[in-house]
């Protein structure tokens, strides 16, 4: 493990009093456990590619498995499929075992659906063949409710060869939901589709899920995607669980710096505690707007996360300037800004397209929030900028 992943790892079993009431799997989730991975290890020759995963996924949840390339996921979803069994634990599908000690349910007798990346449709079937291909005997009725469902009423009798990347999904979620599995699996189900069709075919996945009411994993290693479309997101990291919690709690209260930096761009503020504040490059920064930054952090240092649309910078004049902008990215709609401040602290500013702010000339750079912001003990020998 390198060095940098290495700092970002170190916070994540932080045992400060601000994780002791977090699990790292969320479990204030309700409804009845559909999908339970108890300890589940995963060894490649002599390479652990998942590492004693704890989960649960609940009644019509939608969970999304986020993490970069490598760090486990696919062999999760594998291993949930049956596609490959665990070195160790166990996984549960409603009342059942399906793989651990006492036995391993072959991938075609779980109640378990998986939609793949490239759909896997049936060229030389039509669209109504494939989506009754996984049910006894043809249930017409069945075929058209489903192609209601997903948007193709009128389709049935094409062939899927003839149908656009975004129907051919459609095609191929509806055919994974017609035997009506307890558990549906996407893995990576938007990575074939052009950026704009990806955005659209999220809501509607989404929608076609909920409605239906399955209860789903899907894997991705794009944290919008994972952010747009689901209830928890679990942020695995080099074959571990980082944390597990709504999209809103692993963006705003990341567990570790690995996971608030993979969910967006990080920046990373030292302050010292001061009674009500904590003093930093920025100025003093009320200690009631970070998040449960307990007493015996008083007199410490701590690292301040700040998201670019946080900080606001203007030009000033040098008397009242605390930074200068050094580096500017177009992003379209905002541009991003960075922008190292006197203190030391490198930090990312987020501008609205039209709010041009000059490079190396003197800014005031102050916080703009309106929520609790996220902290780490500090650690002088980490990077302070995750860009
Ligand atoms: P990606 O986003 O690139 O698909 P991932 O998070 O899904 O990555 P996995 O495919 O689960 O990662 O792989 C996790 C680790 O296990 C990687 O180091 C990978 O090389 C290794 N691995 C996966 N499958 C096998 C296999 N069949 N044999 C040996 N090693 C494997």
């Amino acid at each position: 493990m390198s060095n940098e992943i290495q700092q970002f790892r170190q916070p994540a079993t932080d045992s400060s009093p601000r994780f002791e009431q977090d699990t790292r799997t969320d479990e204030r989730q309700t409804g009845d456990a559909v999908l339970r991975l108890q300890n589940v290890t995963k060894r490649f020759g002599g390479a652990t590619a998942v590492s004693g995963l704890d989960l649960t996924v609940r009644d019509g949840e939608l969970l999304t498995l986020l993490g970069p390339s490598g760090c486990g996921k696919t062999t999760t979803l594998r291993m949930i499929a049956g596609l490959e069994s665990p070195s160790e634990g166990r996984i549960r599908v409603g009342d059942t075992t399906v793989a651990g000690i006492d036995g391993f349910t072959s991938p075609e007798n779980r109640d378990v659906g998986l939609v793949f990346q490239e759909f896997a449709l049936f060229p030389h079937l039509t669209v109504a063949e494939n989506i009754a291909f996984g049910l006894d005997g043809s249930d017409t009725e069945r075929v058209e409710m489903l192609l209601d469902l997903v948007g193709l009423t009128g389709y049935g009798d094409r062939s899927p060869t003839d149908l656009s990347g975004g129907e051919r999904q459609r095609v191929a979620l509806a055919r994974s939901l017609a035997p009506e599995p307890d558990v549906l699996l996407l893995d990576e189900p938007f990575s074939n589709l052009d950026v704009r069709l990806r955005v659209e075919m999220r809501e509607e996945v989404r929608r076609i899920l909920k409605e239906t009411g399955v209860t789903a994993v899907s894997v991705t290693h794009d944290q919008e995607e994972a952010m747009s479309i689901s209830d928890r997101v679990a942020v695995m990291y080099d074959g571990q669980l980082e944390q597990v919690d709504t999209p809103e709690r692993v963006f705003q209260q990341p567990r570790s710096r690995f996971v608030a930096s993979f969910l967006g761009h990080a920046s990373f503020v030292s302050g010292r505690v001061d009674g009500d504040t904590v003093e930093s490059g920025l100025g003093p920064i009320s200690r009631a707007s970070v998040d449960g930054l307990a007493t015996q952090y008083d007199g410490t240092r701590v690292d301040v996360m700040l998201r670019p649309d946080d900080v606001v910078a203007r030009p000033a004049r040098e008397a009242e300037a605390n930074g200068r902008a050094v580096h500017r990215r177009f992003l379209g709609p905002t541009v991003l800004y960075r922008v190292e401040l006197d203190s030391g602290d490198t930090v990312g500013c987020m501008h609205n397209h039209d709010t041009e702010i000059p490079l190396n000339e003197p800014l005031r750079v102050e916080l703009d929030v309106g929520h609790d912001l996220a902290w780490f003990p500090s650690d002088a020998d980490r990077t302070a900028d995750s860009e």
